[in-house]
């Protein structure tokens, strides 16, 4: 196997994101900045790693510089620009909502990320919460819930068996705490397979069982329509950097009962309605029961701005297109590596579950990092390469224990020995 198999491959559908050959140096504050590749010739630089961030649509860019003259403080003056950035603000709320086919009711917080609104709902879980959650999550689905009882659930076989086995946990806490509440947090498509999860099976399942269910679109909502109505999941979480949005903006959407009766996420201005001083010398304090009682400080308008565009670019694009795009490029590459025995695709539903652009392999004999260093340097392509922050899951598709330890980014495969660490190509518009 030899990383120009893999190159000759992907480097058939980037023409699009193709910089002329060499690396111009980027003027960053006043020095220049390359990024050393090495190269004889034609070079194409290309990032296939659209999983772990999309680059942001250059309409997405265009929208931003339109509001740059008018930019001005939030929620708090009567100034004409002060209004304006507010009236932009809440209007990128209304068009999130409207992305997410929110119900009557639901609310949408703008936080950072996927992993920041995932933990807010974490501080946000009502006392004695059961929370269920399946082993294969991303890091930002798995570990958040510290302060509450956690079962995990082993890597399904199947999207079948991953309905079975939630059921089964559903019903036995159901048998123990009838009343209690819970809470199933789950992935709507991998970040390591891009295999796509039931989640309305999932969703049906848990309200059957009286819990409720938080949907991490984090690589979702790039790929697909995700409608809170129609999946009937209580909150949705993402991320703006993802879906063509620049980095900083995130968001958690959903029901707004356990939210408005939660603590403020952060303490401080905006997220409280009045502030007074007591008698015996402490605060009163009446926080928002809206959206704003978990936004404390002053919010991140451009983010939540820019990501609003980006969702409005999509929902016009139509999801249709891209996902055949990127149902031909996952084929490419697949149908180009087929012959390479060493090569071994990833997945747990099967090679031909429905996915999103995005395929994972390990390659035999191959430190993954070393194949994807091998990739950038001589090819200009990059890719992402380890345990992809979903440790539990690459040890079970390696082979290993899911238990067992081992660090990101760490491994060491033998010569002509099983990969300890995989490869992830991931697609989307542009590439
Ligand atoms: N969930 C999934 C499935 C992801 O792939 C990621 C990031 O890769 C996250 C959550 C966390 O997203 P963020 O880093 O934007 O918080």
């Amino acid at each position: 196997m030899s990383v120009s198999t893999l190159a000759a491959v992907s480097a058939v559908p980037v023409a699009d994101v193709v910089a002329p050959s060499g690396c111009a140096p980027l003027p960053v504050l006043g020095r220049d900045v390359t990024v050393p590749l090495v190269t004889g010739g034609e070079v194409a630089y290309a990032a296939l790693d659209y999983a772990a961030s999309a680059p942001a649509l250059q309409r997405v860019w265009d929208d931003v510089a339109a509001y740059a003259p008018y930019y001005g403080s939030v929620h708090r003056g009567a100034g004409h620009l002060s209004q304006l950035s507010t009236e932009l603000f809440e209007n990128a709320r209304r068009t999130v909502a409207g992305f997410l086919d929110c119900r009557d009711g639901d609310q949408v917080v703008f936080t950072r990320s996927t992993t920041d609104s995932l933990n807010l709902l974490a501080a946000a879980l009502p006392d004695d919460c059961q929370v269920f959650v399946f082993e294969t999550e991303h890091h930002a689905a798995l570990l958040p819930w510290r302060g509450a009882r956690v079962t995990f659930l082993d890597a399904p076989d199947s999207p079948e068996q991953a309905v079975r086995a939630l059921e089964h946990a559903l019903a036995a806490l159901a048998a123990r705490d009838p009343h209690g509440p819970a809470l199933v947090c789950v992935t709507g498509a991998s970040n390591v397979t891009g295999e796509l999860w039931p989640v309305r099976e999932l969703a049906a399942a848990a309200h059957a069982h009286g819990a409720r269910i938080v949907l991490d679109a984090a690589q979702l909502a790039p790929h697909h329509a995700v409608s809170l109505r129609e999946l009937d999941v209580d909150w949705v979480a993402f991320s703006g950097h993802k879906l063509y949005a620049p980095f900083g903006a995130g968001v958690l959407a959903g029901r707004a009962d356990w939210l408005r009766e939660a603590e403020p996420y952060l303490a401080g201005g905006g997220a409280s309605r009045k502030v007074a001083r007591r008698e015996d010398g402490g605060v009163d304090v009446q926080w928002h029961d809206s959206a704003a009682r978990h936004e404390a400080g002053s919010p991140n308008v451009i983010g939540a701005y820019a990501l609003a565009s980006a969702c409005t670019a999509l929902a016009e694009a139509g999801f249709g297109t891209l996902a055949a795009h990127e149902e031909r490029l996952i084929r490419t590459v697949r149908d180009g590596l087929a012959d390479v025995p060493e090569v071994r695709f990833l997945s747990l539903f099967g090679d031909d579950a429905p996915r999103v652009g995005v395929l994972s392999f390990v390659v035999d004999g191959w430190n993954g990092s070393h194949f994807a260093a091998a990739l950038s340097a001589e090819y200009g392509i990059g890719v992402r390469d380890g345990l992809f922050c979903a440790h539990p899951l690459l040890r079970a598709l390696l082979g290993g224990d899911p238990r067992d330890g081992g660090e990101c980014g760490a491994p060491g495969a033998a010569p002509g020995g099983p990969a300890l660490d995989a490869i992830r190509v991931s697609f989307g518009a542009g590439t």
